[in-house]
Formats: structure tokens, C-alpha cells, sequence
């Protein structure tokens, strides 16, 4: 017997395959060696639990599957019964959650291995009778330590906001508002690098629901990134405009530019592009909240365009909030 829910995720149909044994009905070997292993031992009081993965079309999924003897009342042995619950997204979020893991170690391994190599030399009288050596070694290790403290920063963040426990409070805004705020804040930062930040807003009234706090940091991120990989002397220009049923705000820079090869990977955690990487001090934990807050939060899209050496265009796309 098997509920139709079965014959669909195993891929057989009933009447084709009844009294067949079970090795010759599911595609799945792992599926098949547990149930075999509970009917050859089974005496009436077996029942086993083991994850096991089978691949349904050509991806892998991954079942709970519960497999236990069904006894009457006089104990006598009917079969077996299979419940198979799809435990795939659990498993996802294990590895993601593992993988996370393991790459905080590694950001946090470099620093802290060196803030503990001149330590030690500063500890074993390397700089004695140095000052200037013993500055430099202080400055590395401080260098270092606020490194780590970005990335915790950016990381306790990044957890706040990812798991929902920063509340996302949406009101009706103008987007243009939101624009000039952000770049007005921006604006003492780019001319310490004498770049100019020019606007071409719209001129209509764009509505975007949204977070203002969030949406605020998109818009500052994006423009200190520009800052950041944008050479003194350069321009950025933040754009609104109207597309169909959607607005757009764009931050465009006279940067350093992004290559092909990396932009397929700009918007995971920790990546940060090896070309730029020595420009500008960053955690690469910035555009992966930017991506969160536009698409999961908002129901946006963000978008990049760039070239190397000339420079980055990126766009964020949001509904457009009609006013009643
Ligand atoms: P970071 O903290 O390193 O700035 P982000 O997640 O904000 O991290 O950005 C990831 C990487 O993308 C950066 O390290 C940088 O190499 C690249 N990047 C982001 N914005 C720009 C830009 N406007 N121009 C060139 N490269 C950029």
C-alpha cells in the first residue's frame, strides 16, 4: 500500500508495482536498506529513525524516514509502515548555519593571530629600546583588533536583522527624501576625499513602503562603498526614477569597477573583491545586508553593473506605493 503523496515523491505507481520487492519499486537505495533491515529483523516492537537522502528528479532531498513494524493486538506481524518527512530545508540551514560558522573562524583567525604574534614579540623585548618599532607593532595590533571589531559589529547586525529580531516598522515615504538624507550624511566622508556626490532625483513623487531605518542603510552603504572604492577626485551620482510599476534609486561611481568573475559571488557574506580588497578597510558583510534589506524585507531587486576601471552602477528596485 502507499498514499498517493508516495507514489508521486518515489516516482511509481501501484497497481504497476504491488508485490514487487521494494528495491525493484524505489529508486532509492538508502530507502530500500532500511525498510529490508527492519523486515528481516522484524518481530513486532522495531521501529527506526534515520535521515537518509534520495535524489527526485536530479536534486538530492533529505527525509526523516520513520520505518516500524504494524502489529495487531495479538501481536501478529501485518508489515511494515514508512513515513517519509522532508527534512531538506532543515538540512540546508544546518550547512548554512556550519558554513557560516566556519567562515567567522577564518576572518577572525587572521587578525587575532596576529594581534597575538606582535604581542608576544612586544611581551619577548623585541622593540626594547625601539619606540618606534614598539609603535609600530601597537598600531598593528590595534589596526587588527578594530578589524575584528567591524566584523562582530557587522556581524551582530547582520543576526539582528537576518532573524527578525530587529522589528521591521513599514510606513509610505518619498523615496527622494530618503535619497538626499542618506547622501547628505555621506557627504563628509566623500569630500575628505574630494568626490562629489551630484543628484538627479526625479522630480515626481516616488511612494516606497518601506523600513526608513533599513532602507537609510542601503542607501549610506551603497554610497560609502562608492566612497570607498572610488579614487579622490571622483564622482558618485544617486538617481531616482519611475519604471512601470516600480521606482529605482541608482548609486553610480567613477570607481574602481568590479570584475566579471566577481560578481556572480559580491553579495555572500565575507566576499570581498581580492583587486579592491587593499584599498579600502571592509568586513564584506555589507552588501549581503543590503541584499537582505532590499529583497527578504522589501520585496525588491538589487541589481550591479560595473567596469573595471571606469566604474559601478548599483540599482535597487521597489514597489511603487501609489498615494490614496
Ligand atoms: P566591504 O566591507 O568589503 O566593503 P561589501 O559587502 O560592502 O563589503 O562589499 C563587498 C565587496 O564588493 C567589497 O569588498 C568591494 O570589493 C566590492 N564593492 C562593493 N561596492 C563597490 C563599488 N562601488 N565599487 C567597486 N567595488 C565595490
Amino acid at each position: 500500500r502507499a498514499n498517493p503523496a508516495a507514489e508521486r515523491l518515489l516516482a511509481f505507481q501501484l497497481e504497476k508495482v504491488c508485490g514487487k520487492p521494494i528495491r525493484q519499486v524505489v529508486a532509492a537505495p538508502a530507502l530500500a536498506t532500511v525498510i529490508e533491515h527492519i523486515t528481516q529483523r522484524g518481530n513486532g516492537t522495531q521501529r527506526h529513525t534515520e535521515e537518509i537522502s534520495i535524489v527526485i528528479g536530479d536534486k538530492p532531498l533529505w527525509f526523516k524516514a520513520t520505518v516500524g513494524d504494524v502489529v495487531d493486538n495479538t501481536t501478529e506481524h501485518l508489515g511494515i509502515i514508512t513515513v517519509l518527512r522532508d527534512i531538506t530545508q532543515e538540512k540546508a540551514a544546518q550547512a548554512r548555519s556550519a558554513e557560516f560558522v566556519s567562515a567567522v573562524s577564518h576572518e577572525i583567525k587572521t587578525p587575532l593571530a596576529s594581534v597575538k604574534a606582535y604581542a608576544e614579540m612586544l611581551a619577548d623585548g623585541d622593540a626594547d629600546g625601539d619606540p618606534e618599532t614598539q609603535q609600530k607593532f601597537l598600531n598593528i595590533i590595534e589596526v587588527q583588533t578594530d578589524r575584528m571589531t567591524r566584523l562582530l559589529d557587522g556581524m551582530l547586525d547582520m543576526a539582528r536583522i537576518e532573524s527578525g529580531v530587529v522589528r521591521v516598522d513599514k510606513k509610505i515615504v518619498s523615496l527622494n527624501e530618503l535619497i538626499e538624507g542618506g547622501a547628505k550624511l555621506m557627504q563628509p566622508a566623500a569630500a575628505d576625499k574630494n568626490i562629489s556626490i551630484e543628484s538627479r532625483l526625479s522630480s515626481l513623487y516616488l511612494g516606497v513602503n518601506v523600513d526608513s531605518d533599513m532602507m537609510s542603510r542601503v542607501v549610506m552603504n551603497l554610497i560609502s562603498n562608492a566612497i570607498k572604492y572610488t579614487d579622490a577626485g571622483g564622482r558618485i551620482t544617486v538617481r531616482s526614477q519611475l519604471i512601470d510599476d516600480r521606482v529605482a534609486f541608482e548609486v553610480e561611481d567613477t570607481g574602481r569597477g568590479i570584475p566579471v568573475d566577481a560578481m556572480p559571488k559580491l553579495f555572500q557574506k565575507f566576499y570581498r573583491v581580492k583587486e579592491n580588497a587593499n584599498v579600502a578597510p571592509g568586513t564584506g558583510l555589507g552588501l549581503s545586508l543590503v541584499k537582505h534589506i532590499v529583497e527578504e524585507v522589501h520585496g525588491g531587486k538589487i541589481e550591479v553593473e560595473s567596469q573595471v576601471g571606469k566604474g559601478s552602477i548599483f540599482r535597487v528596485k521597489l514597489p511603487l506605493e501609489r498615494m490614496n
